[in-house]
């Protein structure tokens, strides 16, 4: 094989692996309820102008069956970088097309439309840290403060695009008002796993909220005290446990991932 052709078959294996994980992601999310149906999608970045990101084809069956045929390559405008055929790019790619350039040190986006987290951001309830060790990485994003973008509509535009993106500076998500949530990390497994947490986080909150709690918040002095394990740890763990679930439960799909 020549250079050149080993260097395109590794491009080709690459980019297969890459289809793999977002359709991966995509599945552990709705299996987890941030999906419930059709609504929402995953992006990882290939360079510095495209990105791999879940479209929805004619026969569509939802983000639970997604398979790595749904998932495309396009540059950030939306440009398709391969034959799409029936398979349609997400009105809101501007999610992602705006944070993978506005923020290179990121590489890959999660945008999805969990219940909790749409009734906290029209409650205005925020996500305040009331639990400590039951999940470290979810407390210091509430420590932190997670942003709320102040808009209810689709962002399909590249303007609404960077509002978004301004305000969620600083963090790895924002809660959209009305809408649902995005996160971006530098790996896959850190956007999915900011999801999950922001997720647990909301879902406390409005159970507190329902049960007409107001739980205090975790003193100064045992926040001190909490370990950071690491994004081995935090991140890669947690991706690697919920790929695993998704074999136990009969998702892993593996016959077209092969
Ligand atoms: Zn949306």
């Amino acid at each position: 094989m020549s250079e050149a052709s080993a260097a395109s078959a590794g491009v080709a294996e690459q980019l297969a692996a890459g289809r793999a994980d977002v359709a991966r992601a995509c599945r552990v999310l709705a299996a987890e309820g941030l999906v419930s149906d059709i609504l929402g999608h995953v992006s990882l970045r290939v360079d510095g102008r495209r990105m791999l990101i879940r479209a929805r084809s004619a026969s569509d069956p939802g983000l639970l069956l997604t398979r790595p045929e749904d998932v495309v390559l396009t540059d950030f405008d939306g440009e398709p970088a391969e034959e799409l055929g029936d398979r349609q790019l997400p009105q809101e790619l501007p999610i992602h097309g705006e944070l993978l350039r506005l923020r290179p040190g990121d590489g890959a986006v999660v945008h999805a439309h969990p219940p909790d987290v749409v009734l906290c951001s029209v409650a205005g309830l925020p996500l305040r840290p009331v639990f400590g060790a039951f999940n470290i990485p979810a407390m210091r994003m509430a420590e932190r403060g997670l942003p709320v973008f102040d808009y209810y509509g689709l962002v399909r535009t590249r303007e609404r695009g960077e509002q978004m993106v301004a305000a969620m500076a600083g963090t790895r998500a924002v809660l959209l008002r009305g809408h649902g949530l995005t996160t971006a990390a530098p790996t896959l497994a850190g956007a999915v796993v900011a999801a999950l947490n922001v997720n647990l986080l909301a879902r406390m909150t409005a159970a507190l909220a329902a049960a007409g709690c107001s739980a205090p918040e975790v003193p100064d002095a045992d926040r001190a005290e909490l370990p950071d394990l690491g994004g081995a740890f935090n991140d890669d763990l947690v991706w690697r446990h919920h790929v695993a679930k998704l074999a136990w439960r009969g998702l892993g799909l593996d016959a077209a991932e092969g």
